[in-house]
């Protein structure tokens, strides 16, 4: 019995290439990533998509007071970054509350503080990955509890594969606030070829070298593999695992950034719907 379902994943193409799932469906609506006549209009889409993923987690339920930040590289300022208001609910973010700030955490644009304990750890992971264009983290209730376990997800299905040998457990520094930059090094390191962190005692992170919709859609997708396998082990039962080279094929043909894009797309498209406001 195959637990990867290959026939589904057979007709995608390599990750980087644009038309995943797609072949012979030319002229039926599908989510393409705009392009850009200028760096501001890129900034502004962005931000939008920075709110969206704000509002999204709102909507998970990953809020718990003002901990929990979510940042996006400027695309003319890569120094800089753009990030959700301090004490301000993921449901209350918008546009025009963001913040902008260098990666000293020194607010350059915006009316509002930042959450610097937590902004030390995101600014010392996109310091060391020039590549790595978004990043979130929240304190959530599966996540966090996963974490305490200070060990890595095992590939139980084929949403969990795709997290296989591409995330990282930090044990280390594990249950300090992170206002130390050695803290935030130690994070940096760890997302060195991965795109999740799990920081023990402490909670999730994500990462893209893409956009801030995977980053949010990972980060999503990881709290829910945590929810799934604390459940499975709480039967006490064993469960079956996605054998190593099945979990690794799951995971370059349905755990890139792209898919990670494409996926949160269904969650853009909502908001813009029902939160129209998230704009302003
Ligand atoms: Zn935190």
């Amino acid at each position: 019995m195959s637990t990867v379902a290959e026939s589904q994943v057979e007709s995608i193409v390599k990750p980087g290439k644009v038309s995943i799932y797609q072949p012979d469906q030319e002229g039926l609506i599908f989510p393409e990533m705009p392009t850009f006549k200028t760096a501001a209009e890129h900034r502004q889409y962005l931000k939008e998509h920075l709110v969206a993923a704000c509002r999204a987690f709102a909507l998970q339920g990953f809020d718990y007071g003002f901990a929990g930040h979510l940042t996006v590289r400027d695309p003319e300022n890569p120094g800089l970054y753009w990030t959700n208001p301090m004490a301000v609910h993921f449901a209350q973010v918008k546009v025009s509350n963001l913040i902008c700030a260098d990666h000293t955490g020194t607010v350059v644009e915006g009316e509002y503080a930042i959450n610097r304990a937590g902004f030390v750890l995101h600014a010392a992971v996109h310091e060391q990955h020039p590549d790595i264009v978004a990043m979130c983290h929240a304190h959530t209730v599966y996540g966090t509890a996963f974490a305490a376990l200070g060990k890595p997800l095992a590939p139980i299905s084929q949403d969990a594969a795709a997290f296989f040998e591409d995330h990282v457990v930090i044990g280390d520094e594990a249950g300090r606030v992170a206002v130390e930059v050695k803290g935030g090094n130690k994070v940096a390191n760890a997302f060195a070829g991965a795109k999740a962190a799990i920081h023990q005692n402490h909670g999730l992170l994500t990462a893209s070298r893409h956009s801030i919709d995977s980053a949010a859609f990972w980060f999503i997708a990881l709290e829910r593999c945590c929810q799934q396998q604390l459940m499975i082990e709480a039967t006490g039962a064993t469960p079956k695992e996605v054998a190593p080279d099945r979990a690794r094929y799951s995971r370059e043909h349905v755990g890139s950034d792209y898919i990670g894009w494409l996926h949160f797309q269904t969650i853009w498209n909502d908001l813009i719907a029902t939160q129209p406001d998230m704009l302003d």
